[in-house]
């Protein structure tokens, strides 16, 4: 829904930029962390209807990073949808396993990104499909 706040937790500047301009455009207020650490420090002070999980991060991976939210009764709960550019048979296995409730592979599609996302958020979490 616009107005809800969407953490894009992307290292790549262009990728970021091009779904940071698809989700503005849609309503949704953007807020981005380039890696694990930033993640924590914007989640320590907000919390965000969504996170846009890049698995391929430097340093902490996007699905270890999800292995300790899921872990941490603060954090447990958000909805995460992990991204990939390298999806390779048994990513989106390994996403689910972490705690990912969906999948989605770049590039992103920009005209159906937004329709994309107001799914997750309209069926929330653990019953997400990407
Ligand atoms: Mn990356």
């Amino acid at each position: 829904m616009a107005g809800e706040t969407v953490l894009v937790v992307e290292d790549n500047p262009i990728n970021l930029k091009l779904v940071s301009a698809t989700l503005s455009h849609d309503g949704y207020v953007v807020c981005s962390a380039a890696n694990a650490s930033e993640a924590l420090a914007f989640l320590a002070r907000q919390r965000p209807a969504l996170i846009l999980m890049d698995l391929h991060l430097p340093g902490m991976s996007g699905l270890e990073l999800t292995r300790q939210l899921r872990a941490d009764p603060a954090t447990r709960d958000l909805l995460i949808v992990a991204v990939t550019a390298a999806a390779m048979k048994g990513d989106e296995e390994r996403a689910r396993a972490a705690g990912c409730d969906g999948y989605l592979t770049k590039p992103i599609d920009v005209r159906s990104f937004g329709a994309t996302i107001a799914g997750f958020l309209s069926r929330g979490r653990g019953v997400a499909r990407g």
